[in-house]
This record gives structure tokens, C-alpha cells and sequence, in this order.
């Protein structure tokens, strides 16, 4: 069962999709397991995109997505989300545009794993 579009996938810039099989997996267990729709703002980015937006290199990996969720869904996405194996997750719920960016990214210097972060 796949739960997430090619274009949802793709770079937001470019259209280009490198985003990364077994991620994908983790995403669709997860969106599968809490029944409800994943509104996805951010999966793969190419990176020269990423570097224009100012970002880490995280979703140029095909590892990363972010999520436009809050409240109850958001309390449910991080309950589950270490379980399926995401070890990087990022915390924005401040103002109206409120996500969660997951990836199963391995740990490298510089980029600790397990690791929890807000933004
Ligand atoms: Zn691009």
C-alpha cells in the first residue's frame, strides 16, 4: 500500500524524486497504523534546492519528510514515530504552520541519532 503521490515525493522545486524505497516503507506503515492522512509539505529535495532554501541536507538524502500536522494528530505521529523506526524528529508547533519533520537518517558527525530538535 502506497499512501504518498510521486509529486508528493518529488522536489517542491524541480519535480525531481529520489526519495528513498525503504523510507517511503516506514512512511506508509506509519501513515497506516494511525489511520488518517499525512499532509506532506517537504519529501525529496534536490540539493541545489536545498541549499537555496538554507536547509541541513537531510531531505536531499530522500530520508526526510515533513509533515503538516498539530495537536491531537501531532501527540499520535510522535507516539508512534520512534517505533517505526524514525530516529531523527524535528518539532515545529508554534503559530499556524505546524509540522513535524521524520527521517531514518543513520548517524553521521555532526548529526547525532537518536536525536529529537526543535525548530
Ligand atoms: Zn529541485
Amino acid at each position: 500500500m502506497n499512501y504518498f503521490s510521486e509529486e508528493e515525493q518529488s522536489c517542491n522545486c524541480c519535480g525531481e524524486n529520489k526519495f528513498n524505497p525503504d523510507t517511503l516503507k516506514r512512511f506508509n506503515e506509519l501513515r497506516h497504523i494511525l489511520g488518517f492522512p499525512l499532509q506532506m509539505t517537504s519529501m525529496y529535495r534536490c540539493p541545489a534546492y536545498n541549499k537555496k532554501i538554507g536547509a541541513t541536507q537531510t531531505h536531499a538524502t530522500g530520508q526526510a519528510g515533513d509533515i503538516l500536522i498539530s495537536h491531537e494528530k501531532a501527540y499520535k505521529l510522535l507516539a508512534v514515530a520512534g517505533i517505526y523506526g524514525f530516529k531523527g524528529i524535528g518539532i515545529s508547533q508554534k503559530g499556524n504552520k505546524r509540522f513535524i519533520h521524520l527521517d531514518d537518517l543513520e548517524e553521521v558527525e555532526g548529526r547525532p541519532r537518536p536525536h529529537i530538535w526543535s525548530y
